[in-house]
């Protein structure tokens, strides 16, 4: 691990100006995805900016029945708020579907959205990665890549990201409340906060340098069905090759609504309005189902090893559906 320095500011406002005005610093919260990165070698930051003494660690209520998550509430308790648990259970779920006990109970809210993808080329120094070292070139690419994105992809990089909170966040429609360097509040919605790809993929979000995440909102809680499922390698801890956070309500017969985000298939979590509109007014079944699974991968692409991704999100999102939907 290379050298740094470290300071700890007494506000938001003086950890976005610290991090904007210092050549190669960066913020700090649980440490548990920065600091590998470190020891790595795979980020070298000269200066780290802990934010972990402002006061971003409480869950509340927000005027509109919805919540307001610090950026620093750790994800244990996030997972097990009541409040998360009873109007939010696929949030809770998703919390808990990721990583292992010991790291949830460092992991912030605002880090778990901004780890940063767990390519293994991306975390061996010894070979190409465009997002490490642009202009590189992309390992994955003609090499194993079994984890990687079959949508949203693009020429210089199909790494995916890993969060399994931002899954579920997504589907709920989040939005990331933040602070800039000269004090003033920005408000993003979750959907616009990761960057796909393209020619550029070391450029992961659109935060400018400095900006803080010190929050993350919630509207009310939805209507429906609550559901997080998360296939992997093995039931321990283990990132997501499909996952589908759903929330879907059924009336009278039909589908009155349905979001639905995905993890595993794409460089941000996944959702695609198409899919969701073709579900609006159905009758649940394997027809609608089918269908709105067309929409989702419509124009996915496989690299070899992650072909199976194609199928097992189809049939993931079609199993999801029907346990939602009660036509298991
Ligand atoms: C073995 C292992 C298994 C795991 N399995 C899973 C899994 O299955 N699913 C899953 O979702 N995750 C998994 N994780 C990842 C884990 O969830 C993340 O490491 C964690 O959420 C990161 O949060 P942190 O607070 O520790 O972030 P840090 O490591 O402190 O920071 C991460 C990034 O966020 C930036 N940052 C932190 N706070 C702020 C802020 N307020 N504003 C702006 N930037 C900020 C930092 O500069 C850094 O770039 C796993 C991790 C490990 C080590
Ligand atoms: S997929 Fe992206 S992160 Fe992985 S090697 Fe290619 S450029 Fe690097």
């Amino acid at each position: 691990m290379k050298t740094f320095t470290f300071e700890r500011p007494e506000s938001a406002a003086a950890a976005a100006k610290a991090v904007a005005g210092t050549p190669g610093a960066k913020f700090i919260a649980g440490g548990t995805n920065l600091l590998d990165l470190m020891k790595l070698e795979v980020e070298q930051p000269m200066h780290l900016v802990d934010v972990n003494r402002l006061p971003f660690a409480a869950v509340e209520e927000t005027g509109d029945g919805g919540l307001r998550i610090g950026a620093l509430v750790r994800n244990s308790d996030l997972a097990a708020d009541p409040r998360v648990r009873k109007g939010y259970g696929v949030l809770s779920r998703a919390l808990l579907a990721g990583a292992s006990g010991q790291l949830r109970n460092k992991a912030t809210t605002a880090g778990n959205l901004l780890q940063r993808t767990r390519c293994y080329y991306f975390y061996d120094t010894t070979k190409p990665c465009n997002k490490r070292d642009p202009g590189s070139g992309c390992s994955a690419l003609g090499g194993f890549n079994r984890i990687h994105a079959i949508v949203g992809g693009s020429q210089a990089c199909i790494a995916t990201h890993p969060s399994d909170m931002a899954v579920a966040m997504r589907a709920l429609d989040a939005r990331v409340e933040t602070m800039l360097p000269d004090g003033r509040a920005e408000t993003i919605p979750l959907a616009d906060l990761h960057r796909l790809p393209g020619t550029t993929p070391q450029v992961e979000t659109v935060l400018k340098p400095g900006q803080m995440i010190t929050a993350v909102t919630l509207p009310p809680p939805p209507k429906g069905v609550q559901i997080y499922r998360k296939v992997r390698d093995r039931a321990s801890y283990a990132f997501a090759l499909v996952s589908v956070a759903a929330v879907v309500d059924v009336e009278g017969g039909r589908i009155r609504s349905a979001r639905m985000a995905f993890g595993g298939l794409a460089p941000k979590p996944w959702r695609v309005a198409a899919a969701e509109e073709v579900l609006i007014g159905a009758a649940p079944g394997k027809a609608a189902f089918a269908e709105a699974g067309e929409e989702v991968l419509s124009g996915a692409r496989g690299h070899g090893d992650n072909d199976f991704k194609i199928p097992l999100a189809r049939r993931t999102l079609g199993a999801v559906l029907s346990t939602a939907t009660h036509t298991a």
